[in-house]
């Protein structure tokens, strides 16, 4: 996977989280954090949102297959 393809992925997963409604308000939510945690063994990209609107806090999960790759997890973290 390139670093293209990374950035893809990412902003898919932003795409998502644009697209989804605060549960609460029906706000926009904001990304704050985002982190890679492994969930029995497989990587998942954790991304901490907060509701523009009311303050909600919500974690979206997505699986990272690019975690694998020898310097995804670099790259994420020099994106931030
Ligand atoms: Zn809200």
């Amino acid at each position: 996977m390139t670093i293209r393809d990374i950035m893809k992925y990412i902003e898919s997963e932003y795409k998502v989280i644009n697209q989804t409604p605060c549960e609460v308000c029906g706000g926009e939510y904001l990304t704050e954090d985002l982190d890679i945690t492994l969930v029995d063994g497989v990587p998942f990209d954790v991304c901490d949102c907060v509701c523009a609107s009311c303050g909600y806090i919500k974690s979206f999960m997505f699986t990272a297959p690019f975690v694998e790759e020898d310097n995804g997890l670099e790259i994420i973290k020099r994106m931030n």
